[in-house]
């Protein structure tokens, strides 16, 4: 699997589960079914109220740390300095694991100096409880902001982005201040799967309207993380990335 290298120096892959509304056992069947297809990128965030079972699919997977990637966001109620590391530890707890890859704001909260998040985050960094960090619904404004108040690199802006929602301009911003783009809901939902054009390009390459969603995302050094429930789909994005 290709990866992206981020600001903090960790490799990052392009290509993870997103599971938003995946839950209960149904949860960790996918999570564990992406695993074992070669999945090494799992995103989640504690208001999904998942990562119980995202924590023990990777446990029963008995795959080495290591080799996975995995995201999870601070909800955005909770942003002051001792609720970031109380959630982190919570975090952590859920999903068995003693360090996060990566650890976003999940939104951002007017209501919080974003000062004083960055402080707590950057905690959680020198603790070793978190490689990466980043942010998440973040528009160019913002992330300005978030380069000039955080004192460690900012790696990862995680925003919706899909054929029906070009943010060229976000992107763009972005790679000025070196922070990798996460298109999230890159299927727009499931909303491109009869889309009359994205059908036309499917079928002249002889792929699904998904891959070339994935794909056209990919080609742009966007990361993508889409949601799949069944094998047939988590495979067929698998697949619409570079080996
Ligand atoms: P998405 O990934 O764009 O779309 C998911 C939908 O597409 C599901 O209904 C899924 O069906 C279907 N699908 C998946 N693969 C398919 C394929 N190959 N062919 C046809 N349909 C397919 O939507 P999303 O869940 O909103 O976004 C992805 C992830 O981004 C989330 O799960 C979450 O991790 C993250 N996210 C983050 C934020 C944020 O605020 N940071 C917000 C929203 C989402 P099945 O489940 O039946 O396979």
């Amino acid at each position: 699997m290709q990866t992206v290298k981020l600001s903090s120096g960790y490799e990052m892959p392009i290509l993870g589960l997103g599971t938003w509304q995946l839950t209960g056992k149904k949860c960790k069947e996918a999570v564990k079914k992406a695993i074992e297809l070669g999945y090494r990128h799992i995103d989640t965030a504690w208001i999904y109220e998942n990562q119980e079972e995202i924590g023990d699919a990777i446990k029963e997977s008995k795959i080495k740390r290591e080799k996975l990637f995995v995201t999870s966001k601070v909800w955005t109620d909770n942003l002051k300095y001792n609720e970031v590391l109380e959630q982190c530890d919570e975090t952590l707890s859920q999903l068995k694991l003693n360090y996060l890859d990566l650890y976003l704001i999940h939104w951002p909260n007017r209501d919080v100096p974003l000062e004083e998040t960055f402080r707590a985050l950057k905690r959680l960094v020198n603790d070793k409880k978190v490689r990466s960090i980043g942010i998440s619904n973040f528009n160019i404004g913002r992330v300005k902001e978030a380069k000039e108040k955080s004192e460690i690199p900012v790696s990862v802006n995680q925003v919706k982005y899909h054929p029906y929602l070009n943010q060229e301009s976000l992107l763009e911003e972005c790679r000025k201040n070196k922070i990798a783009l996460t298109a999230y809901s890159p299927l727009a939902r499931g909303k491109i799967a009869n889309d009359k054009t994205l059908k036309d390009i499917a079928e002249k390459h002889n792929k699904t309207v998904s891959q070339i969603s994935l794909r056209w995302l990919l080609q742009k050094n966007i990361i993508v993380i889409p949601k799949a429930s069944s094998e047939k789909h988590l495979r067929e994005n698998m697949t619409s990335s570079p080996p």
